[in-house]
């Protein structure tokens, strides 16, 4: 028996032109190791999750990320959206075993944002480390906003 080969199949075609789809897409099969239930992402809209910190990681930009999603965290009194060096530093000393995580913008804008995670991001040439950049820094630190920050890198959301 021969198999139909819908690629070539000119009404299935035209019909993806029609909707402007150019590829012919794929799928992933759900691994609850590494994305993110839809009980999950309802828990981290709604509000804060305690996860353990072994489950954090980052994508390439260098945010943070738990599963397949983007994340913030949160210690103390900052906000965290990379995985900065404060936070792998008591990772690694095992002073943070549990994270709190959200996707909840609302809960994140109130609060101050990690110097450490605009370092990680290189975000407008944020350098924690050089101490002559302070009054800079203090400025960046000010003025940043996690709504436009969020807007800038992940426009379609
Ligand atoms: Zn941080």
């Amino acid at each position: 028996m021969k198999l139909v080969d819908f690629k070539e199949d000119e009404k299935f075609n035209q019909l993806r032109e029609k909707i402007g789809n150019s590829g012919y897409g794929d799928f992933e099969l759900f691994d609850p190791k590494r994305h993110l239930s839809w009980q999950e992402r309802k828990g981290l809209i709604e509000g804060w999750s305690n996860i353990s910190t072994v489950m954090l990681h980052a994508y390439s930009d260098h945010t943070l990320a738990y599963k397949n999603s983007h994340v913030f965290s949160q210690t103390d009194e900052h906000i965290h959206f990379s995985l900065c060096d404060k936070l792998k530093k008591r990772i690694s000393q095992g002073r943070l075993p549990n994270i709190e995580i959200t996707l909840n913008e609302s809960l994140i804008k109130k609060k101050v944002v990690c110097e450490y995670c605009l370092h990680a991001v290189s975000y407008q040439g944020f350098d924690a480390y050089r101490r002559r950049h302070e009054e800079y820094n203090k400025h960046i630190i000010k003025q940043f906003s996690f709504e436009h920050y969020l807007l800038g890198k992940y426009p379609n959301r």
